[in-house]
């Protein structure tokens, strides 16, 4: 169990979870007792190891579906897998999502359309072909892995910063429209999490700059963040865990930040 929450039963889909914030919650809510279905762009095979270690928290049963949620067809294809494999979704966790940092006059269009559609358009799609079950089941709980960047915007970031932003709009609509239903809908705004998708920036900070990878971490990702330390893949799964267990019930529509007092400001 995680913070005591027993999710048997509630079936949860999680998007791009293969590694980091997205392999965190899976393994958190397969902890909890929820089958689990997960999800990225590589094969099953490739993606062994991450359905490997959450299989070893599991309590119930976890499934791959792989897609490529950058367009429409990718995530109507997910959701009917995942509808396949667990006979329904009450828990939905958009997470997948990629970042591209560049100056607006040189930011690839390219780039921009990518972001959009798997940072934004991609829950949108989920949400809408996902909602239908819930609503006739009377029970859903989606949650939105938007950001900091949801809040307050960093230079460098556009495509990322106006996703994530969207991404809260979204949140807000979704929780309107389905707030008498028992269906919940919130954005966990992440500050820094040390995965993949960060240290990508770690790195071409510290060879852009010809400076160690550490003063980057201090100088640059963990500047904005008051209490100075990443938050952990761990942590994020068992807030997500909170949020679909029925203590999580009262929330919706909110913008829940996790970004080490970042927002504050
Ligand atoms: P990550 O790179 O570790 O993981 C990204 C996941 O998305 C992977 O499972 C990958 O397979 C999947 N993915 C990428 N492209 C895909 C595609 N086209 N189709 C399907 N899946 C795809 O990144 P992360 O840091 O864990 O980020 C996860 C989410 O958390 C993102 O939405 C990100 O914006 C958000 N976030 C991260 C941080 C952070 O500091 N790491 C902070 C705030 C918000």
């Amino acid at each position: 169990m995680v913070n005591g929450a027993d999710l048997s039963g509630r079936r949860a889909l999680v998007t791009g979870s293969t590694s980091g914030i997205g392999l965190g919650i899976a393994r958190a809510l397969a902890q909890a007792g929820a089958p689990v279905v997960m999800n990225g762009r590589s094969s099953a095979a490739e993606a062994g190891e991450a359905l490997d270690s959450v299989r070893g928290h599991a309590r119930g049963d976890v499934c791959y579906v792989q897609a490529d949620l950058s367009t429409e067809a990718g995530v109507e294809s997910l959701i009917d897998g995942a509808r396949d494999a667990l006979g329904g979704i009450d828990i939905l966790v958009n997470n997948a999502g990629v970042q591209h940092v560049a100056p607006l006059v040189e930011f690839p269009p390219e780039q921009w359309d990518l972001i959009l559609a798997l940072n934004l358009s991609a829950a949108f799609h989920a949400t809408r072909l996902a909602l239908p079950g819930m609503l006739a089941g009377g029970f859903g709980r989606i949650v939105n892995i938007a950001s900091a960047h949801s809040l307050v915007a960093s230079p460098f970031k556009s495509a990322y910063v106006a996703a994530k932003h969207g991404l809260l709009g979204l949140t807000k609509v979704t929780a309107l429209e389905t707030a008498e239903h028992d269906i919940t809908c919130n954005a966990i705004c992440p500050g820094y999490v040390r995965t993949p998708l960060v240290d990508k920036q770690i790195d071409a900070q510290a060879k852009a700059h010809g400076v160690p990878r550490e003063d980057v971490i201090r100088d640059v990702i963990l500047k904005p963040q008051p209490n100075k330390r990443f938050a952990t893949e761990e942590e994020i799964g068992a807030f997500t865990v909170f949020l679909c267990s029925p203590a999580g019930r009262p929330i919706t529509g909110a913008a829940l930040p996790v970004d080490g007092g970042w927002t504050a400001h």
